[in-house]
């Protein structure tokens, strides 16, 4: 018989009040404007035009289940890393996976495995520009990093270095933030070992312009943020 009812084992603030807010504002309504602006089809031959402009407050509560991947994202908030290991093939996945993905395996299920906190940097990217929540940290370096022992890779930012210090095989540790919330942005990495200059990718010619780049990054951060500014690389 399939197991339908279910019962909270343990939660932490899980927010009632923005479901309430939600509701509420649902494209309803709260007040209209009536402006003046331009209206016409060509930009150097407008006029003026007035418009009526509605203002509808809309929010969204999403309420996911990870599903089959749960116990990687509880880890997070126990501050354990588990990776997803096949019991045939013996490969293990981190981000996990909850069947096999190699053809020979005909989808064997994971097992779930704890895993060391380290590993290496396969490839990495600065980043100039960035989604929403994470604006006020540019600009940041975002790595793909093979925790010791898996055959993936794990996207995380890497902290506390330079940018051109960065290359594939850098030994690094991972933590978790204090107050993880289960998703990825949980992890973060940091190196493990000095940086070997010798292996360093970019030319002088190439950091000097990073530089730059990252400095009018930092700049338009704190414009836009002042205080709340939280760039992630020390220029
Ligand atoms: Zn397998």
């Amino acid at each position: 018989m399939a197991y339908r009812p279910r019962k909270i084992l343990k939660s932490r603030e899980y927010n009632r009040e923005w479901n309430e807010w939600a509701l509420k504002g649902n494209w309803s309504p709260v007040g209209w404007r009536w402006i003046e602006g331009p209206t016409g089809y060509r930009l150097d031959q407008l006029s003026k035009g007035n418009y009526l402009i509605i203002q509808r407050p809309h929010g969204s509560l999403y309420h996911h289940s990870y599903g089959l991947l749960s116990k990687f994202f509880k880890g997070f908030i126990e501050k354990k890393l588990y990776g997803a290991k096949c019991p045939r093939c013996k490969a293990v996945f981190c981000p996990p996976r909850a069947h096999c993905w190699n053809p020979e395996c005909k989808v064997q299920r994971t097992e779930w495995v704890e895993l060391p906190m380290k590993g290496e940097v396969f490839t990495f990217s600065v980043m100039a520009f960035s989604a929403t929540p994470f604006l006020k940290t540019l600009p940041f370096i975002i790595t793909y990093i093979r925790v010791e022992g898996c055959c993936t890779t794990l996207p995380t930012r890497i902290l506390q270095v330079n940018p051109w210090e960065v290359y594939p095989g850098l030994k690094v540790n991972l933590h978790f933030i204090d107050n993880p919330k289960g998703e990825i942005m949980d992890i973060y990495c940091t190196p493990a070992e000095k940086p070997d200059p010798s292996k360093f990718i970019m030319s002088k010619e190439e950091i000097e312009r990073l530089k730059e780049d990252m400095k009018k990054v930092k700049n338009w951060v704190i414009r836009k943020f002042g205080s709340e500014a939280q760039p992630s690389i020390e220029i």
